[in-house]
């Protein structure tokens, strides 16, 4: 990859999309950004699967936002979610269209789902080890149907946006593990597995894999889902499930976005460089975190002599499509949400760094 700035988001409706493409080449494409993760996940009229569509975004839809973009220099990567993240706080369309995918299927809708900020109060498990709660739904890694469903959905992905790369998601991933099919299976070789078997999907197809990086960390080292809280004890070791012992056993040229929005002063990029990846360090909200992460990351590269390897930087804006042109154009509108209203200053800063590393 030569140098990299990215900005992920998620137009989860076609009017967004076409919103997300506009703030995309107006206001970012000339500070640099070359490279948009859009989150389309469920948010498409699949056709191979139609019960699985959540909103209105056609190929034709995609197909336009994508070539806008790369006449303006900036390379499309469609996102979809695999493995976890199969709804957020609730199950998606596929775990409601295909419940026999589900990974904790005695988890009720409306009972057993929390809020990612409650995600600390959660090892709570049943006389059977299994989770009593989540915020992130997973499809059963040893489910091979599973992907009769999602290899197909993924094609009319890759079709529409003629990608070179596609973001396959695969954060935060909780719940593995523990239904009938997988318990007792090493978590790592579930992660492994379906990562394994969506890239070489994907590179039968000339497309490269992008994923989050979390998963392939440490657990003793970084719990990005398991807050401490005052006058908690941190989770017991027995709630970590170590997948990142599959590390050197997933292809090295799976891209991973190794993201971390808070003050981490810890060299994780570094890390991940050091097994022999392309990494993105991925920021969010403030710019003050985003040169912390990037200086750590920089560091790490230069030591590493690996700079070839971390081209560059990801910006994460978690904010719809509509959303992303709002601070730009209407800065001071009431209503914008604060996080978002940072985001032209983490722009400059993102851009004078990668600009000055080059
Ligand atoms: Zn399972």
């Amino acid at each position: 990859m030569t140098h990299t700035i990215g900005i992920h988001a998620g137009p989860n409706y076609a009017e967004g999309l076409r919103n997300f493409t506009k703030a995309v080449t107006r206001y970012m494409a000339p500070k640099g950004v070359n490279l948009a993760v859009i989150e389309i996940d469920n948010c498409f009229q699949f056709k191979s699967f139609p019960q699985v569509s959540e909103s209105n975004i056609t190929a034709e839809d995609l197909k336009e936002a994508c070539d806008t973009l790369r006449q303006h220099g900036v390379e499309p990567v469609p996102l979809y979610n695999c493995f976890g993240h199969q709804g957020w706080s609730s199950r998606n369309a596929l775990l409601k269209a295909f419940p026999e995918f589900d990974e904790s299927p005695w988890i009720k809708d409306g009972e057993g789902f929390m809020p990612h900020f409650s995600w600390h109060h959660m090892p709570e498990k049943d006389a059977q080890g299994r989770s009593l709660y989540t915020y992130n739904p997973a499809w059963c890694g040893n489910e091979p149907r599973v992907y009769d469903v999602v290899l197909p959905l993924i094609d009319e992905l890759i079709e529409a946006s003629g990608c070179k790369m596609i973001h396959l998601g695969m954060d935060e991933i909780v719940m593995m593990g523990e239904c009938d099919r997988c318990r007792g299976l090493s978590r790592a070789e579930l992660f492994r597995k379906n990562l394994v078997l969506l890239h070489d999907h994907c590179a039968e197809k000339g497309v490269r894999t992008m994923i989050w990086g979390d998963r392939l960390l440490n657990e003793f080292l970084w719990h990005p889902w398991k807050l401490p809280v005052p006058g908690q004890e941190m989770p017991s070791d027995r709630d970590n499930l170590l997948t990142c012992a599959c590390i050197d056993d997933v292809p090295k040229d799976v891209i991973l976005c190794d993201w971390h929005y808070g003050h981490n002063t810890e060299h994780f990029t570094g890390e991940l460089l050091s097994h022999g990846f392309t990494v993105l360090p991925s920021c969010w909200d403030r710019p003050e975190n985003a040169e912390l992460l990037w200086n750590n990351a920089r560091e790490e590269a230069e030591k590493q002599d690996c700079k070839d390897r971390m081209p560059g930087m990801l910006i994460c804006a978690w904010a719809g499509g509509s959303n992303l042109l709002l601070p730009f154009e209407t800065p001071d509108a009431p209503g914008i949400p604060e996080e978002l209203s940072r985001l032209p200053a983490v722009l400059d800063k993102v851009s004078s760094l990668v600009a000055e590393y080059r």
